[in-house]
């Protein structure tokens, strides 16, 4: 470490990383228990990595042939990797499910069985990532009748090619099992320590990366310009911009208080769109940055029709809508247009509009900097009147009595609250800040919000819960800058016995033998569980508790939310990083007692 390295590896070879030694790497990632160490080891591998390998590697890291939002799949289940690896070491199907069966790992039952072929290659020969990076692009790119025997038998060969080690993680790649445990922003810090030798780059990089979304490209183009390259890469269509979030403030005072005049908005309550538009192309992304354009077609469509401006990115909320009873219907019937079937009918039956809210890009102009006032208006002229997409109406005061008339109204039509908005602030991609204030209806609890939190383990129970195999859940939060999950509670009552076998379902896949490496925990659960099953729960206070390290202070005191309740699965639309985050925790603990709304 605190070798400066600009691209050459450190051995002097300038050459490339085979996939034998990229899976060392893999290796000992998983074998990590702390998240300095995966950073130390990332790093690591980053300073050996040439430019062209950048973009392989961090995809190949997250299981993944291309970024997130680009629906790039092998489509290799696993009767048909289980195929392969036959073929590859002149085996059959049966006897590889056999195999996996009994060690529950397809990659392992792949390692164990190339091993005892003992064709294992000679490593001199090992390829290269990209090769085999290429190849798999190759395999996903194979569409079309009878290509599925293609794919097995490339695939195959590709095996053939590996040592046991290699042919693991090369078969974790299509059943979407690679899971190392390893975030992205701890890629971005191990992008600068491989480049600089600390975290200075981190700041610049997670700005590019929150307005593009591909971690490959911030690499490439820190490789290729270094950081001054990467601080030119900003948001173009076709690549999802990390939303914006919004904080919470106890009251209309509190807001009005905090923001001076506020332009106040109603809150919709269905799914967030961010819509990118160039031509008759239209893209459509989630809150958590998934291309979800073929589940709405109605807005899609509606893009095209009433989106005069030839390129642009907006957001707004797709919900069901009765314009001529001014109803809005419960997110319940909304959440159904979530599936993934039947979608033109649902569509018929129930079709959504697109309470557009904000606008980031325009006729090839990059509008984030200018204030939101400027933006609603570019945002009226770039959406022409129509019945599909609509624009978020907002009303401007300094008065919190006027706040709480459109809060009230909201109520009225069935909505959760209001969110008020800083006139003169700019659309920063992926920040939670004061620039958007939400101001929700008092839940049952008697905290102002649900809080969303990841589960991380659970602990067997005593009596009739057992036959669940659950007895209590640990739960943490999520704190960005360290990009670490700290526990903040254990959830134990409350739970039916139908949620309690969700829950077991649920977590299965991502049982951990040991301590994920981004788990903060003083409890040791009776299983670990990485941090992958979303939960929002309502609690009745926040406290301070030595028990959890959630925003701990030098003595050890931390945060605890006590008498916590399970509301909902939220996997669909969050992704671990995305749940409340330790900051957001002190400052609802800050909050309490100080609600006013109704
Ligand atoms: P978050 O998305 O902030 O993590 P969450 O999923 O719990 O939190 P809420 O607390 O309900 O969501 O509030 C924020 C969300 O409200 C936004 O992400 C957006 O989807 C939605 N929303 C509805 N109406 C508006 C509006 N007028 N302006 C901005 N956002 C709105």
């Amino acid at each position: 470490r605190g070798r400066q390295y600009n691209g050459v590896n450190p051995e002097g070879r300038d050459g490339f990383v085979r996939f034998s030694e990229l899976v060392q790497y893999f290796l000992k990632l998983e074998g990590t228990s702390g998240r300095n160490a995966l950073v130390e080891i990332l790093a690591e591998l980053f300073m050996r990595t040439p430019t062209e390998d950048v973009p392989p590697t961090a995809y190949l890291l997250q299981g993944r042939l291309a970024p997130y939002f680009e629906p790039v799949e092998i489509g290799l289940g696993n009767n048909y990797v289980a195929d392969a690896i036959a073929r590859a070491f002149g085996s059959d199907r049966a006897t590889v499910l056999e195999r996996f069966d009994r060690l529950g790992d397809i990659g392992e039952a792949a390692a164990e069985i190339a091993a005892e072929s003992g064709s294992s290659p000679a490593p001199t020969r090992a390829p290269p990532v990209r090769e085999i990076f290429d190849r798999l692009l190759e395999i996903a790119r194979t569409t079309g009748a009878g290509s599925v025997g293609a794919k097995v038998e490339t695939f195959a060969s590709l095996l053939g090619e590996l040592d046991p080690l290699s042919c693991n993680y090369l078969c974790r790649v299509p059943l979407g099992r690679m899971r190392l445990g390893v975030g992205d922003p701890t890629v971005l810090d191990a992008f600068s320590f491989a480049k600089v030798g600390d975290r200075s780059l981190r700041k610049g990089l997670e700005r590019a990366y929150s307005e593009t979304s591909d971690l490959g490209l911030v690499g490439k183009t820190l490789w290729e310009g270094g950081i001054e390259a990467v601080e030119c890469l900003g948001v173009r269509v076709g690549n999802p911009v990390r939303p914006a979030l919004a904080e919470r403030l106890p009251s209309a005072e509190a807001i009005i208080a905090k923001l001076g005049r506020a332009a106040v908005e109603r809150k919709y309550d269905g799914f967030r769109c961010q819509v990118h538009k160039a031509g008759d192309d239209i893209k459509i992304f989630s809150r958590n940055l998934e291309d979800m354009t073929a589940s709405f077609p109605e807005i899609a469509e509606g893009a095209r029709r009433q989106v005069v401006a030839g390129t642009a990115i907006f957001e707004g909320e797709a919900l069901a809508y009765n314009p001529l009873s001014d109803e809005y219907l419960p997110f319940q019937q909304t959440v159904r247009r979530r599936r993934k079937h039947g979608v033109e009918e649902t569509a018929a039956e129930l079709p959504l509009r697109l309470f557009a809210f904000d606008i980031l890009y325009a006729d090839g102009e990059r509008v984030m900097e200018r204030s939101y006032t400027e933006r609603h208006a570019i945002l009226e002229h770039a959406v022409e009147a129509g019945d599909t997409i609509l624009i978020s109406e907002a009303h401007t005061t300094g008065e919190p009595e006027e706040l709480l008339e459109v809060f009230n109204d909201s109520i009225q039509h069935g909505l959760e609250g209001i969110v008020a908005k800083r006139p003169d602030s700019p659309y920063q991609a992926g920040a939670r800040n004061y620039n958007w204030v939400k101001l929700k209806r008092a839940q049952a609890g008697n905290l102002q919000d649900t809080v969303d939190c990841v589960i991380v383990g659970y602990i067997y129970g005593r009596g009739r819960r057992t036959a669940f195999g659950v007895g209590a859940l640990l739960v943490a939060t999520y704190d960005p800058e360290r990009d670490v999950f700290p526990t903040v509670t254990k959830i134990g009552t409350g739970l039916s016995d139908v949620q309690w076998r969700e829950v077991r379902e649920r977590c299965e896949p991502y049982v951990s033998e040991r301590k994920p490496a981004r788990v903060e925990s003083n409890i040791e659960p009776s299983v670990w569980v990485e941090p992958q099953v979303v939960i929002e729960m309502l609690a009745d206070e926040i406290t301070r508790s030595p028990v959890h390290p959630t925003g701990a202070d030098e003595g050890g005191q931390g945060y605890a939310l006590r008498f916590p309740r399970l509301v909902s699965f939220r996997q669909e639309d969050k992704k671990p990083e995305d749940v409340t985050t330790v900051t957001e925790i002190v400052e609802l603990y800050n909050q309490q007692g100080a609600r006013t709304t109704p």
